[in-house]
């Protein structure tokens, strides 16, 4: 396997995170990616914004260009919404609205509509699963200087949607984000997809990409456990505690009224309590990084006594 640019290099900490309009993503952080799986109204992504502020957090979902499995589905505002999209993200200081494109022309009207209201925010450009080889629209990202939040394929191996990324890569934009979504299998019931996110800990120990989880994606419900706790916290919890770097999430203010994917949306009085589970998971991780530092260097100081 030839993994050209996104190897994991040691000697080098260039690729190793990027920062994009004052946010950071790398292999070391949590960054929050809540809002709307598609944008249906002004007055809702204002609502999400205004909450999203409210628990300082700079980086918000807002799909506009639907790819949809029944073509007779509502397949998003399109173009229609991004310039209140864009300049209500200015309003409430989101600094990077992550939004899926599926063609080049979508990528030209982004870019428009940033220009046309002043760029009161910034866009990370997000490739769909069913995008995950269409090697031309990676080519057309790639040759752009926005960030990249690339979900792999639901049908390929974790290695082709590793070098699908090279695409991007090879044209020169490094602002790579990966992100697990779940693998399409009905061994995955009663997910929507099956969840993938152990995976965090290997792909970051071969590559220099910040891991993104979408546990809306994989679970695709919002089943409560006995223990009060939905699914979509437990599974977030899972790559949150493996070293996960974001979590891309559904909300939406009215999910029965949501137009796409309202069965896995947070509202947004559970926002903060999700925040705070995910909390108590990261401190989680950084401990067991501590141990892992403490008993390395025991075992290592007892392996060279054992050699004296
Ligand atoms: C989405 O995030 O809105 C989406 C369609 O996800 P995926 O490409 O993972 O199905
Ligand atoms: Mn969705």
């Amino acid at each position: 396997m030839n993994i050209v640019e996104i190897k994991k290099n040691t000697n080098s900490k260039a690729f190793e995170s990027f920062t994009h309009n004052g946010i950071t993503f790398s292999q070391d952080n949590l960054t929050l990616i809540p809002g709307l799986c598609a944008v249906d109204n002004k007055e809702n992504v204002e609502k999400v914004f205004q909450t999203l502020h409210s628990l300082n957090i700079q980086c918000a979902r807002m799909g506009a260009y639907k790819p949809r499995t029944n073509p007779y589905t509502f397949q998003g505002l399109e173009k229609k919404c991004l310039p209140y999209v864009f300049e209500l993200a200015g309003k409430y200081n989101i600094k990077i609205v992550c939004l899926e494109i599926t063609k080049e022309r979508h990528i030209e009207e982004v870019e428009e509509a940033l220009e046309q209201t002043g760029h009161p925010t910034a866009v990370m450009l997000q490739i769909g699963t069913r995008n995950a080889q269409n090697f031309e629209l990676l080519k057309s990202v790639g040759q752009t200087n926005h960030p990249i939040l690339y979900k792999r394929g639901f049908g390929i191996t974790l290695q082709e949607s590793l070098m699908a990324t090279e695409y991007i890569a090879k044209e020169g934009n490094k602002k790579i984000m990966f992100c697990l979504r779940g693998m399409k299998s009905e061994f995955g019931y009663p997910h929507r997809n099956f969840v993938d996110f152990a995976q965090t800990s290997y792909i970051k120990t071969i590559t220099n990409l910040p891991i993104c989880i979408d546990p809306s994606h994989s679970v695709g419900n919002r089943n409560k456990c006995l223990n009060g706790i939905l699914d979509i916290f437990h599974t977030s919890s899972q790559g949150v505690i493996v070293g996960a770097n974001a979590i891309l999430l559904d909300c939406h203010p009215n999910k029965e009224t949501a137009l796409v994917d309202g069965a896995q949306a947070l509202s947004l009085e559970e926002l903060s309590w999700f925040v705070e589970d995910c909390q108590i998971t990261f401190d989680a991780y950084q401990k067991r990084k501590e141990l892992a530092k403490a008993n390395s260097k025991k075992l290592s100081s007892e392996l060279l006594s054992d050699m004296s």
